[in-house]
């Protein structure tokens, strides 16, 4: 009992700090937000330059979303995220050149294999933070050189995502411990991310499974229902 009391205060830690932390970001982020688009609209600038503000524009959009996201963890209910039809192809591949280019700096690579056809009923931006969280810790796990492996396919109704890599592994214990709050075998880890992905998966019926195996690797097995006609 002392223990669920222990877990729940500490939950309680992680909201109020979430809250406080997502809202220092935010007003930063309108502040820089608000100058890109008075570049955007400067004749000054060339097409070319004006193009890259609107992807720093976009990219800022998403920081916003997600914070609002860790506001609503925080808070919930205070925030409605809107659920809408999410091409997970269009996503993946997204995700995949945004971190392609990270996992790049130490040569680990990613390889994705989409099945056509796979969409899922969920907030978008939600779907992407899944999405970057468990590819970032695939590619965090591996070694120098490595692949990592995104399949998606539709299995009785339901899509199937699979994220596979080839690092450290866990063990039973290691796997039993993800998604609690501060949990993170890393230096510089947060051990927050598995938390706030259990949370979204969760929320949409979802399910996520983690196979793994210490020094051989591991698999995260994602289900999400599959919208009606494909
Ligand atoms: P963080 O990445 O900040 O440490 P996470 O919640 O994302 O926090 O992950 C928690 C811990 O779970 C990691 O520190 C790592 O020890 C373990 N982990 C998660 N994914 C993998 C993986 N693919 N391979 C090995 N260990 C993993
Ligand atoms: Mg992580």
């Amino acid at each position: 009992y002392l223990e669920q009391v222990q877990q729940s205060e500490r939950l309680q830690m992680v909201a109020h700090l979430t809250a406080a932390v997502a809202h220092e970001i935010r007003n930063p982020v309108t502040v820089v937000r608000g100058f890109l688009q008075l570049y955007q609209q400067n004749p000054a600038f060339d097409a070319a330059d004006r193009s890259k503000f609107a992807l720093m524009i976009d990219e800022l959009n998403t920081v916003e979303q997600v914070t609002s996201q860790f506001l609503s963890i925080a808070k919930p209910n205070r925030e409605i995220l809107v659920d809408e039809k999410v091409h997970v192809q269009e996503v993946l591949e997204g995700v995949a050149s945004l971190l392609g280019s990270y996992a790049m700096l130490s040569n680990k690579h990613i390889d994705i294999e989409i099945e056509e056809g796979c969409t899922i009923f969920m907030n978008a931006v939600e779907f992407k933070q899944v999405i970057i969280n468990l590819i970032k810790n695939a590619l965090e796990a591996s070694d120098t050189g490595a692949m990592v492996h995104v399949t998606a396919r539709l299995v009785k109704q339901k899509v199937e995502i699979k994220i596979v890599d080839q690092g450290c592994g866990m063990t039973e214990e290691e796997v039993k411990a993800l998604g609690t709050p501060f949990y993170s075998l890393k230096t510089n880890g947060t051990g927050l991310g598995l938390m706030i992905c259990f949370n979204i998966v969760e929320k949409v019926n979802g399910t996520i499974k983690y196979v793994s195996e210490k020094g051989v690797g591991t698999t995260v097995i994602l289900t999400f229902p599959a919208t009606d006609g494909g």
